[in-house]
């Protein structure tokens, strides 16, 4: 694959819930090996944008391309077999189910024989996992859910990995170490799509990033030039962030 391709590329995409507009003409795209973040407070559109994309929700408008070809309006399992898949917000593992169980069903879409050999590979990129291979998911801590989530995810072979708020509820070392596996899969080449209220955090891991308010882009740049924008600092990295930067 071209790296400097476009792997998914999402064209003045509008959506509502009811009779309510929630994204309204919004474009972005994601190149093939980079990590681009979407930044925006509570209720921005965030979630809704990136269920339109792997085809969880309707969009009234636009066109999303993916790999150079349409995919709106595609069942959400076929989108995912074209290898945009999506760690969901709020991780919705299968707690009854163990470790090893969660892990295969994230590859059952590509076999049997894939998911056999395919398991172990993750368990070197997640030792704590290993460790845990036949407990329940529900017993897990929150990191280790997300962990889970995340290489659940990544059994389903992904060219795109898209991921809604990782670091949601999780202690500052449990996303720092989180951060370093995504930074970690990009130098494998993987290709991420991540969704944050953590603006600091992913600006700080990603190459380029959008903010979004009330269903628009508001901003797009590279992340240094967004980290250095008067807006974005004042909107989402807070005064602490402002006075670190500002010594
Ligand atoms: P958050 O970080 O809270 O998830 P977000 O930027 O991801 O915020 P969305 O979850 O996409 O925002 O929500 C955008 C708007 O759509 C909000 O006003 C929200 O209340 C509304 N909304 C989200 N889901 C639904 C739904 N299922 N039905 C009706 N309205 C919804």
């Amino acid at each position: 694959m071209n790296p400097d391709a476009t792997l998914l590329r999402v064209l003045n995409v509008s959506a509502r819930y009811g009779s309510i507009p929630v994204l309204r003409r919004v474009s972005f795209h994601v190149r093939t090996g980079e990590i681009v973040a979407l930044i925006g407070a509570n209720g921005a559109g965030k979630s809704t944008l990136l269920k339109v994309v792997s085809g969880m929700h309707p969009a009234t408008d636009g066109e999303v391309l993916f790999a150079g070809e349409a995919i709106q309006g595609g069942a959400p399992e076929r989108i995912v077999r074209k290898g945009l898949v999506q760690v969901p917000e709020a991780r919705q593992l299968f707690p009854s189910l163990t470790v090893m169980e969660n892990l295969e069903l994230g590859g059952y879409v590509h076999g049997r024989r894939y998911v056999r050999e395919h398991t172990e590979q993750w368990f070197e990129l997640f030792p704590a996992l290993a460790a845990r291979r036949r407990q329940r998911a529900g017993t897990l801590s929150g990191g280790e859910q997300q962990m889970l989530s995340l290489a659940r995810a990544l059994m389903a072979k992904p060219k795109l990995l898209v991921l809604d708020e990782p670091s949601l509820g999780l202690a500052p070392l449990i996303v720092a170490e989180i951060y370093r596996n995504l930074a970690a899969l990009r130098q494998q080449g993987l290709t991420i799509l991540l969704v944050e209220q953590n603006a600091l955090g992913a600006l700080q891991l990603a190459d380029r990033g959008y903010a979004l308010e009330a269903g628009r882009v508001l901003l797009a740049g590279s992340a240094a030039e967004l980290l250095q924008h008067d807006d974005i600092r004042r909107a989402y990295l807070g005064k602490d962030y402002r006075h670190k930067w500002e010594k």
